[in-house]
């Protein structure tokens, strides 16, 4: 079998969100879905993170496209070699990288396909038979709202809610949600970095009263990887992080240098289900958690899923709870009373819409 072409979709679908209101949705509109042609008329489709779509898409087409065109697309491991090796003069992490897993993902549902075997019979068969999702907020402006979307997303059957406030709220967020939702409920808090590692001591500290299940990126920069590595020896909150991390080769310094308890390698970003496999395999030998990181709606969705049920520790699935307008991939994989799973079909077990690729391309 021999790739013929890839080709690159940008789409624009907005959030269908109710009151309250999230402070930045547009964001989160944008997808690009990266299909993989071969000349035995099996594709592949796989997603890129949209930040700056055009760069990546140009990436794609213009530094990967030619090299993969010709080659074997069972050859998984070495054509991730290929695509990582031009990494010289791109960077090792970010939209090279992201580029990369994104085509990768794709692979991976080629050869499920010609093989009629889903990706996780592939990969380490099934684990468990679903895998808890949890609930993933947009950013609110006040406390009262996140508690109220909290409780919105309780009543739909999540057990466990991450928040993402930033600095001037954090805390107080934490607080409503936690008093609105009782002690039942899972709470993480996410601040995206928004403390310097002194400060995010403090608050710690502050947060311990609540119960969270964990405090993710609470240092900028997000990989000073010391700082989290003395906050956690100050705190008995669990730190989690990697959201940023690229490839195997960079969890490595995140997990040597002792910077988390749990992991979040996204499989769209750090380099595709290899990289993520290899990454598991670090925190399996280093004793650490692993809660994937998938804030997305595309096909990172299915392949983060396979991932996660295949994995022993691996017990969370993130899920943007907030509904699309309309989804590219069917089934959408959208979570039943808190969990998810992915069909019994070969590859990711997902077929493309093209009705809504057509409709909300740009
Ligand atoms: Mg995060």
């Amino acid at each position: 079998m021999k790739i013929i072409d890839i080709k690159v979709t940008p789409l624009f679908i907005p959030l269908k969100e109710v009151s309250p209101f999230s402070a930045n949705p547009k964001r989160r509109g944008y997808h690009v879905l990266v299909e993989v042609f071969t000349d035995e008329g099996i594709t592949g489709y796989g997603e890129a993170i949209p930040f700056t779509h055009g760069a990546i898409s140009a990436y794609i087409e213009q530094q990967l496209k030619p090299m993969l065109v010709g080659q074997n697309p069972m050859q998984i491991e070495k054509l991730w070699d290929i695509m990582y090796r031009v990494r010289f003069g791109h960077g090792i992490k970010g939209i090279s990288i992201y580029a990369l897993s994104a085509v990768e993902v794709a692979l991976w549902d080629i050869i499920g396909k010609a093989r009629d075997l889903p990706v996780y019979e592939m990969i380490g068969g099934l684990c468990r038979d679903k895998i808890k999702a949890y609930a993933s907020l947009m950013e609110y402006r006040k406390p009262e709202e996140v508690a109220d979307i909290s409780l919105r997303w309780v009543e739909e059957g999540y057990t466990a809610l991450k928040i993402h406030q930033g600095a001037s709220n954090a805390i107080e967020s934490v607080k409503a949600v936690r008093d609105a939702v009782g002690d039942d409920i899972e709470i993480m808090l996410d601040v995206n970095g928004a403390w310097n590692s002194q400060e995010a001591i403090k608050k710690a500290r502050e947060l311990e009263k609540y119960d969270l299940l964990w405090l993710e990126e609470p240092i900028w920069p997000v990989d000073d990887y010391d700082g989290l590595a003395r906050l956690r020896d100050k705190t008995d909150i669990l730190i989690a992080g990697g959201e940023n991390e690229c490839t195997h080769y960079g969890f490595r310094e995140l997990i040597t240098r002792r910077a988390v308890d749990i992991i979040q390698p996204d499989v769209i970003m750090a380099g595709g289900i290899s990289a993520c496999r290899k990454i598991f395999a670090l925190a399996e030998v280093w004793n650490l958690q692993i809660a994937t990181h998938s804030f997305f709606f595309g096909p990172g969705i299915p392949a983060t899923t396979h991932l996660s049920l295949s994995n022993m520790r691996s017990e969370w699935v993130e899920i943007n709870a907030v509904p699309l307008e309309a989804y590219f991939i069917q089934p959408a994989l959208r979570p039943e009373k808190g969990y998810v799973t992915v069909p019994d079909k070969p590859g990711l077990g997902i077929e493309i819409d093209e009705d809504v690729v057509k409709k909300y391309s740009m």
